[in-house]
């Protein structure tokens, strides 16, 4: 059967058309245009703060970032283990080391009790990531930076327009990064945004990106860099999705309530959390079914395909994946190693109808009749 719901689908309703043609008569089709500057400017106004750059992927993002905060060889970055591959080969990349923590139960985001017992005399910083829109518990992961001398980046990669105690996600740590890749809640096709209130980690991202070029002195090179930059035409479609973007937003909450309402009565699936302090963005809505097994979550995956319905399962953790499994034991991660087998995302994207979450809903409660009855045959 043919796919009737895919897990995301982009939504380009606004002027994305318009000002990518524009970029085309104009000619500035390249990383330099009007539009990049327009598209920061908007991007540090939306997440309140100082800086916003526009570079050309989430994962170059988090390069960046790392590289700013003067990650290097040797050194160790904790992050959690249940989160996208990125956030772990960013730090590799820097030829330093990731050290994995375990998740919390509910907003399936890193525990902050336990990071403290990961912190060695290496350690230089933490990657927060804001897993599935819901945004991690900054306030104790800041006081440990801040007691410890340690940064924070937030990965808000799948989280933007996600709020913690009525302040912005990419705001709140040291510095923050945005994919704006396709399947993200606003997107460029490929790109990536770094937020800071930090003046020098700005200058150091701004140099990093565009080949450690000496602003002041043209085809000086001060430190090796990188190509990491956005083109015009990226930022052209970022500025028409930051215009839309409360509508983004509101459409993944909508459908997210949808979800609730049809399936909150089902006690073989867990849902995602709201903490009281936090505005969940569910940029992928998700279940977790916590009476299966891999196989079992799998095989609803499969009888959901038949009806057209696409699905993905949550991340593998970090330490179970070939590059990553011999730094640390297994055992250290119950809460990642159980919900990472057992989840997975449910159709997303702006669009989304409450007849098609009906739908989406009861094809799923019936497939999950099916799998359990499957067991006690
Ligand atoms: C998507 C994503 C990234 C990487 O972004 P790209 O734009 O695909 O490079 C990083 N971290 C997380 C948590 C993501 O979901």
């Amino acid at each position: 059967m043919d796919i009737l719901y895919p897990v995301a689908l982009p939504a380009l309703n606004g002027n994305e058309k318009d000002y990518v043609l524009d970029c085309l008569d104009s000619t500035w089709i390249s990383s330099n245009g009007s539009y990049i500057h327009k598209f920061e400017q908007g991007f540090a106004e939306f997440c309140q703060t100082k800086h916003a750059m526009a570079c050309s992927n989430g994962t170059t993002a988090l390069h960046l970032a790392l590289l700013a905060h003067g990650v290097e060889e040797g050194d160790e970055v904790i992050i959690p283990t249940f989160t996208f591959v990125a956030t772990a080969n960013a730090v590799t990349y820097c030829k330093a080391t990731p050290v994995f923590v375990d998740s919390e139960p509910d907003t399936w985001n890193l525990c902050p009790q336990h990071i403290e017992a990961k912190i060695t005399p290496r350690t230089k910083g933490i990657i927060a990531v804001h897993l599935y829109g819901h945004p991690a518990d900054m306030d104790p992961i800041m006081d440990i930076a801040r007691r410890h001398g340690l940064f924070v980046i937030e990965d808000a990669a799948e989280a933007v327009g996600a709020q913690y105690k009525n302040r912005m996600v990419g705001s709140l740590g040291h510095t923050a990064i945005f994919s704006l890749f396709g399947n993200k809640i606003i997107t460029t096709g490929e790109g990536g945004m770094i937020t800071t209130n930090d003046d020098s980690v700005a200058n150091k991202i701004r140099l990093l990106k565009g080949q450690g070029m000496d602003p002041n002195r043209r085809y000086w090179y001060p430190v090796i860099g990188y190509n990491y930059r956005m083109t015009n035409i990226q930022a052209a479609i970022g500025c028409a999705q930051l215009e839309m973007a409360e509508w983004h937003i509101g459409q993944r909450i909508q459908s997210a309530r949808h979800y609730i309402e049809n399936l909150q009565d089902c006690t073989a699936i867990t849902l995602p959390v709201e903490k009281i302090w936090a505005k969940n963005v569910y940029w992928m809505f998700s279940a977790v079914f916590h009476e299966f097994t891999e196989e079992q979550r799998d095989e609803v995956m499969h009888g959901l395909r038949r009806m057209g319905i696409e699905t993905r399962p949550f991340f593998y953790p970090m330490h179970t994946l070939p590059p990553y499994k011999n730094l640390q034991a297994a055992d250290e991660f119950p809460v990642a190693n159980r919900i990472c087998a057992q989840g997975i995302n449910l159709p997303s994207y702006a669009g989304l109808t409450a007849n098609d979450i009906e739908h989406i809903s009861s094809c799923l409660k019936k497939v999950l009749y099916e799998v359990s009855s499957e067991e006690r045959r």
